[in-house]
Order: C-alpha cells, then sequence, then structure tokens
C-alpha cells in the first residue's frame, strides 16, 4: 500500500474531494470580488463628489469676502471722486469703479451658479451614499455566505490539507509534475482502472496493459485515449484513508 502509485491515487481522491468543496461556493468568489469593485468604485465616486463640494464651498467663502473687499473699494473711490481737482483725476477713477462693478458682477453671478450646483452635488451625494451602503451590505450578506460555507467546511479542509502535504512529500517529484501537468486541464488526473475500462473516459484498456499496470506499482502508465494516470483496479482508496 505504499508504492507510489497508491500515493498517486491517494492524492488524486484527496484532491476530488478538496476539488469537491471548492465547488460548494459555486460563483460566490467571484462575486464576492465583483462586490469589492463596486464597492471601491462606489466609494471613489462619493469622495469625489465630497471634494467639488468642499472646493465650491472655498470657493462661495473666498468669493464673499472679495465681493465685500470690492465693495468697500468702490464706496471709497465713490468717496474720493467728489475731492478730484480736474477732469482726467475724475475720468481715471471711474474707469477704475466701472472695472470694480465688472469684477464684482462677474463674481457675484459665478457665486450664484457655485450655489446651484451645490444644491445639486448634495443631492447627488445623497444617492451615492445610498449607494455605498447598499453595496456594503450586499458585501456583508456574500461575506456571511462564504462565511458559513467555509465554517462549514473547516475541519475537513483543514485534514485534507494536511493529508495532501504528506501525501506530497512521499511522491517522486517527477510523477508529481507529470500529475500537475494532467490536472491542469483535467481535474481528476489519476482514475482507477475499472473492467478493463479507464474510469475517466470509458475507453477500453488492452488486456497486456492491465497486466503491466498491476504488476508495475512504481511506474505511471496513462490512458491513451484520455491521458489520466491509470491505477490498478484493486487499488481502492476510502474515506479512512484520506481523513484517517
Ligand atoms: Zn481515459
Amino acid at each position: 500500500m505504499n508504492s507510489q502509485i497508491y500515493r498517486l491515487a491517494l492524492l488524486s481522491k484527496i484532491d476530488d474531494e478538496l476539488d469537491e468543496r471548492k465547488e460548494e461556493f459555486g460563483d460566490l468568489p467571484d462575486k464576492l470580488k465583483n462586490i469589492e469593485k463596486r464597492l471601491e468604485e462606489a466609494k471613489i465616486r462619493f469622495e469625489e463628489s465630497e471634494q467639488i463640494l468642499s472646493d465650491n464651498k472655498k470657493f462661495a467663502a473666498n468669493a464673499k469676502v472679495k465681493l465685500k473687499s470690492l465693495k468697500e473699494k468702490e464706496d471709497k473711490l465713490s468717496k474720493q471722486q467728489f475731492l478730484v481737482r480736474n477732469n482726467k483725476e475724475f475720468d481715471a477713477i471711474t474707469k477704475e469703479i466701472e472695472n470694480i462693478r465688472d469684477e464684482y458682477g462677474k463674481l457675484s453671478t459665478e457665486l450664484r451658479t457655485t450655489g446651484i450646483k451645490e444644491e445639486n452635488l448634495n443631492a447627488k451625494i445623497d444617492e451615492q451614499k445610498q449607494d455605498v451602503k447598499s453595496i456594503e451590505s450586499e458585501l456583508k450578506d456574500a461575506k456571511e455566505e462564504f462565511n458559513t460555507i467555509t465554517n462549514d467546511q473547516d475541519e475537513d479542509v483543514k485534514l485534507l490539507v494536511k493529508k495532501r502535504k504528506d501525501t506530497l512529500k512521499k511522491i517522486n517529484k517527477e510523477f508529481i509534475k507529470e500529475y500537475n501537468r494532467i490536472r491542469d486541464h483535467t481535474l481528476d488526473a489519476a482514475v482507477r482502472v475499472k473492467r478493463n475500462s479507464c474510469s475517466g473516459c470509458f475507453s477500453s484498456i488492452p488486456p497486456q496493459k492491465i497486466v503491466e499496470i498491476r504488476n508495475n506499482l512504481e511506474m505511471i502508465f496513462t490512458c491513451e485515449n484520455c491521458g489520466r494516470i491509470l491505477y490498478p483496479e484493486d487499488i481502492i482508496i476510502n474515506d479512512e484513508d484520506i481523513f484517517g
């Protein structure tokens, strides 16, 4: 029972068990990744809007200060206009006042636009906050589902992983390489000969080969049809071999 072929058969059964447990998760791991990605994107959108809102508020605060100072400047110039000594000075001050009023008008318009923008932005931010919350709750549910399956499987998986590690240590490296190569495209890489056929693809095996398989337990024989590693019919791996 310590032959290389027995150990390969054992490894294959352990991997079957692990694959089965992985299948129980279905598309849940992909779903989790997808929700996490969506959550990250929603958070970025929300943070971007918050940034724009904060920039808008800063602009509005600065604009108010600036408007006040423009108003003061205008008042001061208006008073100066009474004290001018000639037309040239009068015209110069008039021009300056016009410029200030112009600037004041432009800035006031901008400030009003910012106010409207802020209202829209607040509505958008509320929506985005809701989005983040709803995706977070979706993620929580999916994680709970994932953890339930994980907890149910925990003991078995720990045993299987340990048994797999121990088994791998006892198998020839070349055989492991061959096993992994086959497993890349065929999950059940080592299968039992059953009623003179490969139990992976059900094609029949020549009698001479069956004898060779039975008599050479330190060699790898593969199915000519599907390429799986074949092990003799009398090697039967049961639960005790795997979990014991
Ligand atoms: Zn086959």
